[in-house]
Formats: structure tokens, sequence, C-alpha cells
């Protein structure tokens, strides 16, 4: 009667988080890289892909800015970079 109810809790998968993002956002360098995926691994939205060294990105639809992929990363290859 009121249409395809589209907000389940809890699936950010399904709910994109990215607008939460306020500040500042990741950027992946993609320059010093070892492929290490500790940024994969430490992301709260799994929103960060990638396989070979200097390929890691993340989808903006989800990323939420938090800043735990630049905080993990041992080559200082994600920097937060200001939200335009
Ligand atoms: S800033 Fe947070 S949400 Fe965004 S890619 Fe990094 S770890 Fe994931
Ligand atoms: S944490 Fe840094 S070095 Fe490791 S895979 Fe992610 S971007 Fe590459």
């Amino acid at each position: 009667m009121f249409g395809p109810i589209i907000a389940k809790p809890g699936s950010s998968r399904k709910n994109k988080t990215g607008s939460w993002r306020i500040e500042s956002k990741p950027k992946f360098l993609q320059s010093n890289c070892i492929a290490c995926k500790l940024c994969i691994l430490i992301c709260p939205e799994g929103c960060i892909e990638g396989s070979q060294k200097n390929t890691f990105h993340c989808d903006f639809d989800y990323c939420k800015g938090c800043g735990n992929c630049a905080s993990i990363c041992p080559k200082q290859d994600i920097v937060m970079v200001k939200q335009e």
C-alpha cells in the first residue's frame, strides 16, 4: 500500500553511508602500497577494494570518513583530505 520498504536496519551495504562523511575523506596515493590489506581489514564499512600493490581504493558511496584506513597504513599511502 505504501510501496516497497527499502530501509532494513543494520545493513550499511544496502543503505549508502557515504552521506555520513562530514569532514574528510581518504585519498589513496597508490605509490608506496605494499598490498598488506590492513586497510581492507580495518574498514568498518568494508568499502575498500584492491589486490595488487597500488591498486587499493574505496567506494565513496559507503566510506564514512572514519580515517581508520589512513591510521593503519604502514606506508602512509592513505591520507585524509578535506572534504570539498
Ligand atoms: S575512511 Fe573509514 S570508512 Fe572510509 S575507507 Fe577508510 S576505513 Fe573505510
Ligand atoms: S594499508 Fe596501505 S600498504 Fe596496506 S594495502 Fe592498504 S594502502 Fe596498501
